[in-house]
């Protein structure tokens, strides 16, 4: 199984090395970090699902061409983006910053030579850690939580986005 997300992983990185090579432009990449192996789950296809309408609000008009790949890794949204880099990356983390799933979401830039705009390039802080607000890099680095604990922190998250917003 992990081998498959591995995999996935690598097809998707190559394809969107194929595609800013073609249009010679950034590529924007929405898809979820959600823990656990299992990456295909109702909570999940929920959360991809409030991911990839905000990301169609965000970057549509500035959108050449898009593609959506599903396997093992989950789902995951493509947009070349006729746009800065930096300004497709401020987008990407307002909505990882502001929105109430924005923990769960993981939108990347990537510019010629398949190069990600990182958080830290930005000097922005990294991601919070669902269970205890620490570095999540750390947590994981130090095995911190059960993945269980973590996989349930993500559920319940998204439950209670989805009850709010009546799904
Ligand atoms: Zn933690």
């Amino acid at each position: 199984m992990m081998d498959r997300i591995l995999m996935d992983r690598e097809n998707r990185y190559n394809t969107i090395l194929e595609l800013i090579e073609k249009y010679n432009l950034p590529v924007v990449c929405g898809k979820l970090n959600y823990p656990g192996i299992e990456k295909n789950t109702k909570h999940s296809e929920l959360a991809f699902d409030v991911l990839l309408s905000l990301l169609n609000s965000e970057y549509r008009t500035f959108s050449i061409h898009s593609k959506m790949l599903k396997g093992f890794d989950g789902s995951s949204v493509i947009f070349v983006v006729d746009m800065e880099p930096k300004v497709a990356k401020e987008i990407a983390m307002s909505i990882e910053n502001g929105h109430e799933l924005g923990r769960l979401f993981d939108i990347d830039i990537y510019t010629k030579g398949g190069e990600s705009l990182g958080r830290e390039k930005l000097n922005l802080s990294s991601r919070k850690c669902l269970i205890c607000n620490e570095d999540a890099r750390i947590c994981m680095r130090l095995n911190r939580h059960d993945i269980e604990e973590i996989i349930n922190a993500a559920n319940t998250l998204i439950e209670s986005f989805g009850e709010k917003n009546g799904n």
